[in-house]
């Protein structure tokens, strides 16, 4: 009998709260608390370092080597007075997540003791043992070195006592072995291009600057349960599991109550949040049994980008202590919603103007238009480059599913900005009559008040205009956000320098600023309209008429990939210096080698488990059914007995089949593992592990969960779907 099964459900279901104490402080006194913030910064720096760092960082200049001495100084006794004893250099390589590789403060003294040192140089450059990180044979194994180093744009955070600093991670060469990379190239491309345009507008701007605002979904399972379910403990999703006769049918979790133990979890969350400055300031239910979201106030790209990476981290040791575990896979149990990480995304000046709000007099209606149209440019040439960036085996699951944003990527522009647009297209002297808030008077007046609270959100849009920002929904929940913001930031900003280039041609032509302006952006509202579409992303008429525009519409994830390799990728990377063909060659491999493992892992663990726990469990009860039938037979005569074991005879054969198909699945699944995994090349490996093997996973799937209906629930070994869907 299944004794074990009966007893983490009962260990779950039983499980009171974890207390936890909220500080009594306000949260401002405590806010940032692990940060080396610029107060800090100002606390522990001389005078002249502070000067320097600030200014270094401000205008995005390199660091001198002596002023760097002075900083590790200050901010080593920073970490020493806040309990660090170690440092680390922190960076982002090409798996998903983090790295860091920990080193004690401690020096000899020479007097046979130690003393506390960080220097420059360590703050600055380290050559972390990299040869297991990912890096699409970039670098050869006899020359495996890489280096992590110092970004200074994005502050140094203590997280169990070790002193964190946020780095690059480069190869020797010079590639970019990670994301933060490219992404600071992106931010930077974006920058100067955004700059440009918007000095057209106004010449004083000096910067432009990428804003991102992620909103984090995730699940919550009890930690007993995750540990008897060897899918979820390996692949971070359940491979198997008939659904729970309730599940998010009648959406009561969605804004419901928050059950206790995770009140608790989301509340000290938020507080180890909040002392390691991450903004995070809403936390709800989301539409499944489990699942939740998490907020924060947006931040500078960069930051924003770390801030997350940081959360998930923080998220899976919080829960610890609570007895869960945090799922980030984007399509945890099959039936019920997955999980997406939407990228709210803007641009705005160093004047505090947000270039995708509308303005307040006609210019600032105009920048509008031109970002929003440029934006709509950049979104439609590189849309298979886009959906590519958002792409993994993970979230495949998710995309398309007619849940979460089809495979295909458009734009949603709501109502008020379609008609804006299309009275541009009509008129070209419309924008004129646009009014700001202050100029309350006919037609289009009320727009920009309306905009802002945008209410006709289309959840199906994978890429959506909300009012003053675009929100990138296709993202998945276990992603690093870079991977997306690298491709949008680095689109957007070649498209804004070929609308500059196309600006200066007509000035030079001797038409005026504000006519060519409007007639560029008419023409390129024109040329880029296909990839608007505010309909219903789910349905299959939308399916044929994107692919009659000429979008992607590739849903095969390793064919996906192959977008960043298009010339028009290439090229638009390499204007923008975001990402040489050899590093989107050498990504490309990881990406497709990653693919083949997260497949291969799920396609070994369904086979030990239909082989070791559901095929077990499937005979025992049969053999129970015929013990039956024999003793029925014994007991009557043949046609009464033939008569009540009617439905036995019957639910025999039906295990009977169900066992023969998986038993002959697994027996396909391991064949076909077996001819892909000789081939050389990790792009047809990855397809092959996509076309042969991944469609094994779901058929072996179907016969389990026909079974798990059938067998007595005493026998079955693993929890199910309602025991792990519902806490207490
Ligand atoms: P939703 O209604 O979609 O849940 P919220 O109002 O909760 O959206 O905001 C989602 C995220 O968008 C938040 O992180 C918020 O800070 C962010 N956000 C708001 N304005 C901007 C902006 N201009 N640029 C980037 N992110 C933004
Ligand atoms: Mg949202």
């Amino acid at each position: 009998m299944s004794t074990l099964r009966f007893k983490v459900v009962e260990t779950a279901f039983n499980r009171k709260a974890v207390k936890f104490e909220s500080p009594k402080e306000a949260t401002s006194s405590y806010y940032g608390k692990y940060v080396f913030s610029r107060k800090k910064m100002y606390d522990y720096l001389p005078k002249e370092t502070y000067e320097s760092l600030i200014n270094a960082i401000d205008h995005k200049e390199p660091l001198s080597r002596d002023i760097a001495d002075s900083v590790a100084e200050g901010m080593k006794q920073w970490a020493l007075d806040n309990g660090a004893k170690h440092y680390t250099h922190w960076f982002q390589p090409l798996t998903d997540g983090t790295a860091e590789k920990h080193d004690a403060f401690i020096e000899h003294d020479g007097k046979e003791g130690v003393l506390e040192t960080f220097s420059g140089k360590l703050l600055m450059q380290q050559e972390p043992d990299a040869s297991s990180f990912p890096n699409g044979g970039i670098r050869n194994t006899f020359e495996a070195r890489g280096y992590s180093a110092w970004d200074i744009s994005s502050p140094a955070f203590i997280l169990d006592n070790t002193l964190c600093i946020p780095t690059i991670f480069i190869s020797y060469t010079g590639e970019s072995l990670d994301y933060k990379t490219p992404l600071l190239r992106a931010l930077n491309a974006v920058d100067k291009a955004g700059t440009a345009v918007a000095r057209f507008f106004d010449p004083t701007v000096k910067h432009v600057i990428s804003y991102l605002g992620w909103e984090q979904e995730y699940f919550l399972v009890d930690e007993a349960l995750y540990a008897a379910r060897p899918d979820l403990a390996m692949t971070g999703r359940t491979l198997m599991g008939h659904e729970s006769a309730k599940n998010q049918q009648l959406e009561d979790h969605y804004l419901g109550a928050i059950p206790t133990r995770v009140e608790a979890f989301m509340e000290e969350l938020e507080v180890e949040c909040h002392k390691l400055g991450i903004p995070v300031k809403t936390c709800h239910n989301e539409v499944a049994p489990n699942q939740f979201e998490l907020a924060p106030i947006y931040e500078e790209t960069n930051l924003a980008n770390d801030h997350n990476l940081l959360l998930m981290s923080l998220m899976d040791d919080v829960a610890r202590r609570h007895n869960f575990r945090v799922l980030l896979h984007e399509k945890p149990f099959s039936g019920v919603n997955g999980s997406g990480k939407h990228n709210n995304w803007s641009l705005g000046t160093d004047k505090g103007v947000l270039l995708f709000a509308p303005g307040k007099t006609p210019k600032g209606h105009l920048q509008f238009l031109t970002f929003i149209v440029n934006v709509m440019v950049a979104v439609y040439n590189h849309n298979g480059l886009l959906k590519a960036s958002i792409s993994s085996a993970t979230n495949g699951h998710r995309l398309g599913a007619n849940e979460a944003p089809p495979a295909i990527i458009s734009m949603f522009l709501g109502s008020q900005l379609t008609e804006i647009l299309d009275g541009l297209e009509n008129n070209k002297e419309s924008w004129k009559q646009m009014k700001g808030k202050e100029g309350m008077s006919l037609n289009l007046s009320q727009i920009p008040e309306l905009l802002i609270d945008n209410t006709d959100r289309n959840r199906t849009s994978p890429f959506a205009f909300t009012g003053n920002r675009f929100e990138f929904r296709a993202v998945g929940s276990s992603a690093n956000c870079a991977s997306a913001m690298i491709a949008l930031n680095a689109a957007v900003a070649d498209q804004l320098n070929q609308f500059k280039q196309s600006i200066d041609d007509r000035l030079r032509k001797g038409q005026e600023l504000n006519e060519a302006i409007i007639e560029e952006v008419i023409s390129l509202l024109k040329y880029s309209k296909n990839i608007h579409f505010d309909g219903n992303g789910y349905s299959d008429e939308w399916k044929e008429e994107a692919a009659r525009r000429g979008l992607d519409c590739e849903t095969s994830v390793p064919l996906i990939f192959d977008s960043y390799l298009k010339p028009e990728s290439v090229q638009m990377f390499a204007r923008t210096g975001v990402l040489s063909k050899v590093e989107l060659e050498a990504r490309n491999e990881v990406k497709w080698e990653m693919y083949t493992k997260k497949i291969q892992i799920e396609a070994r663990v369904l086979g030990d488990l239909a082989i070791n726990h559901v095929l077990p469990v499937a005979t025992r009860f049969q053999s129970l059914l015929l013990d039956n039938v024999y003793k029925i037979k014994s007991l009557f005569p043949q046609v009464k007995a033939d008569e009540i074991a009617e439905q036995d005879y019957i639910t025999i054969e039906k295990i009977a089949y169900h066992m023969k198909s998986i038993r002959a699945k697994v027996n396909d699944m391991i064949e076909a593992r077996r001819v892909a995994n000789v081939i050389e090349d990790e792009r047809k490996k990855a397809i092959a592990y996509h076309d042969e093997v991944f469609p094994c996973l779901d058929i072996i799937r179907y016969h389990i969960d026909r079974l798990e209906l059938m067998i007595d629930d005493e026998m079955w070994s693993l929890p199910k779907y309602r025991e792990l869907l519902f806490i207490r």
